[in-house]
């Protein structure tokens, strides 16, 4: 038989938003529960220095940050379980969601904190070179290219600002893609037609990430030709993945509203969701910023419109 619990408050997700979340809604008295997900700590533990979270004048490492927010959440009440939400039932109160492991979790109220994932190549050296020269992030890890040669993939917005931000640090900066113009808005195209240390090659694929030496490093790039197969080797110290980040929202999908992409809907200014009683904060509501602070911050307003609803709800309980 499939055991129950059931949450003043359950978060989804334990990275900087959920933890965040959890660290409000305890002190709240709440006594939440943060389920931690696929990927406990969310997408810092996969990062390696953090050099841009305000109060640490030298940079951390992203899983230490990571243990510090889990930490500090568990000190002021929280509790952690270690589950994956496979489907759940958002039309009726409480609400209901089924875990992997087969537990049933009931909430009074819900915050969806599960993350955004980077979209990869899927090619088995990217999966080689991940943090030795290959990474989805040029704020985290530009700066550890100052004076290279990097790569960027991609012909979105997302692949003109990674190239635009790492002429901060790059020497040169090449931007591959797989077609012969760019998808991104022209303001963008202009900046990165104007830039003189970002070279574009059109109509190419990343076939292979090459590397050498102990501990590995990215030396050069295998491209294709889209059109005629030819291949060619450019010489490259890293390569950033710019091809999109997919939010994740698929246990939700057809039961809150979304946009096309499948980012959660959150009103503005809000983390209020379509549905009363269920909030959104993270990067699974958020395609613009991306950043461990501003996940965070959206975590706190989560937890505070989750409080609030909670208090409303309780009122109403006692005046019927
Ligand atoms: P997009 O989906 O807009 O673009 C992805 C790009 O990557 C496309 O050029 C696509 O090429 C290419 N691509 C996809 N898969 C592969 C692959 N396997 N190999 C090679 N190339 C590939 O993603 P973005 O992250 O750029 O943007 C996502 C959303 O976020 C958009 O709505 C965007 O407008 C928004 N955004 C807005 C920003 C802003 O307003 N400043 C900043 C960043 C993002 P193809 O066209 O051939 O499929």
């Amino acid at each position: 038989m499939s055991q129950s619990q059931h949450s003043k408050i359950l978060i989804l997700g334990s990275g900087a938003a959920g933890c965040t979340a959890a660290i409000y809604a305890a002190r709240a008295a709440l006594e939440p529960t943060v389920m931690r997900g696929l990927q406990p700590g969310g997408q810092l533990t996969i990062t390696t220095d953090v050099e841009n979270f305000p109060g640490f004048p030298e940079a951390v490492q992203g899983p230490w940050l990571m243990e510090q927010m889990e930490a500090q959440a568990a000190h002021v009440g929280t509790r952690f379980v270690d589950d994956l939400v496979v489907s759940c039932d958002l039309t009726r109160r409480p609400f209901t969601l089924h875990g992997d492991s087969g537990t049933v979790y009931t909430a009074d109220a819900l915050i969806i904190a599960t993350g955004a994932e980077a979209k990869w190549l899927g090619l088995p050296s990217e999966q080689k070179y991940r943090g030795a020269g290959v990474s989805a992030c040029a704020t985290c890890d530009g700066f550890f290219f100052r004076g290279k040669q990097v790569a960027v993939v991609g012909g979105g917005n997302t692949a003109a600002e990674e190239a635009l931000f790492l002429t901060h640090h790059a020497a040169k900066v090449t931007l591959i893609h797989r077609r012969n113009a760019l998808k991104a808005e022209k303001i963008l195209q202009q900046r990165v037609a104007a830039e003189p240390k970002i070279s574009i090659i059109w109509d190419h694929a990343v076939d292979e990430i090459i590397g050498a030496g102990t501990p590995p490093a990215v030396t050069a790039l295998k491209l294709r030709h889209v059109g005629t197969g030819t291949t060619r080797k450019i010489a490259v110290d890293g390569l950033f993945v710019a091809i999109g980040h997919k939010p994740n929202s698929a246990p939700f999908q057809g039961q809150i509203e979304t946009d096309a992409e499948g980012y959660i809907k959150t009103r503005p200014g809000t983390s209020l969701t379509n549905i009363a009683g269920v909030f959104a904060c993270g990067d699974v509501q958020d395609k613009i910023y991306r950043q461990a602070v501003t996940a965070a911050g959206s975590g706190c307003m989560a937890a505070l419109d989750a409080e609030k609803y909670l208090s409303h709800q309780s009122a109403a309980a006692a005046a019927e």
